[in-house]
């Protein structure tokens, strides 16, 4: 069997808890990111400080830490410069501080009270994400799924070899991409991933396709540890969350952004928040039927820190607020 450690998590906890955004946490402290390509930037220049955010991220009480890797691909990294051996350097330097991150938090035995050992997600983030042009909220790429199993494979293989727990294939906006990352994930067979998309309603992922339908197709693929959505509107998650639900005995996960738009031409997010408090809002999450519950961009170690304050204790979390 396939390492899961969702499923070791989830047999001691009624919630897993997933962290929060990485970049919106970098610029709070300074760093500029309106760059496409943050990640090398930041993994390049300060590593140190990436480091610093996944300890936060524990530190609130986030039972996984999700990589720098969400943008970092070989062609990406070329663009910038790097050659291939030092564009694969780098997507293994981020393993690594998420890495460094989890042992140096779990060295510490107060640090263990009530808690499952953390562990590392890699972001296999999607071809949209590569193109920097806002395309992981649209989809319609116009590649075939072997393009797309091409496109994915270098990264995959280099997370896993680097070390990640499980994989993180996060904000897919289409279901031909899904196919092709299940697919691929098989020349992988000692690896589980969980498979979040992006959504444009209550209803459908961002391409259009119904949601439903999109978990349906990955329920017989046994190395998929979790479905769910991510960097999605809060006001949809309860509505997608029974939706998948009605199709798939996987555990579901959710980790929203706070509700702002992105901008991909000014690289920016704009509008205000929807929710006043994520962490209380991410309650109907854990009722409507979620089990791993986190956030995405905007959020921060704050929120993660309110959900994991009511994610641990069952009877809190059936609690409405
Ligand atoms: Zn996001």
């Amino acid at each position: 069997m396939a390492n899961n450690p969702v499923a070791s998590i989830l047999s001691h906890h009624p919630t897993l808890v997933i962290d929060g955004a990485l970049a919106t946490e970098l610029e709070r402290r300074g760093y500029d990111l309106k760059d496409d390509l943050w990640s090398a930037k930041i993994l390049l220049e300060q590593p140190e400080i990436i480091k610093q955010v996944h300890l936060d991220y524990f530190r609130a009480g986030a039972d996984c830490a999700i990589t720098a890797s969400y943008q970092a691909t070989v062609e990406g990294f070329e663009k910038r410069g790097l050659n291939r051996i030092e564009a694969i350097a780098l997507m293994q330097k981020s393993v690594k501080l998420a890495a460094e991150a989890r042992d140096e938090f779990w060295s510490d035995p107060a640090n263990r009270i009530g808690r499952d050992q953390p562990f590392v997600a890699a972001s296999v983030g999607p071809y949209g994400a590569f193109l920097a042009d806002g395309s992981e909220y649209r989809g319609e790429y116009g590649l075939s799924e072997k393009e797309l199993r091409d496109f994915h494979r270098p990264r995959m293989k280099t997370l896993i070899e680097a070390g990640a727990d499980m994989l993180a294939c996060e904000t897919i906006p289409c279901l031909i991409e899904a196919q092709a990352i299940a697919n691929l994930l098989e020349e992988f067979p000692d690896t589980t991933a969980w498979f979040s998309f992006s959504a444009r309603d209550e209803r459908h992922i961002s391409e259009g396709q119904v949601f439903a339908e999109c978990v349906k197709q990955l329920e017989d693929n046994s190395q998929i540890a979790a479905v769910g959505i991510n960097c999605t509107s809060p006001v949809y998650i309860p509505s997608l969350i029974r939706e998948a639900a009605k199709v798939t005995a996987k555990p579901i996960l959710v980790y929203p952004n706070s509700g702002e738009r992105y901008n991909a031409e000014t690289n920016d997010w704009n509008g205000n928040p929807v929710v006043d408090s994520f962490g209380e809002q991410a309650r109907e999450w854990y009722v409507a039927g979620a089990r791993l519950i986190g956030g995405c961009c905007r959020t921060t170690p704050e929120d993660i820190r309110v959900i994991a304050s009511w994610a641990r204790s069952p009877r809190a979390a059936e609690n409405q607020p």
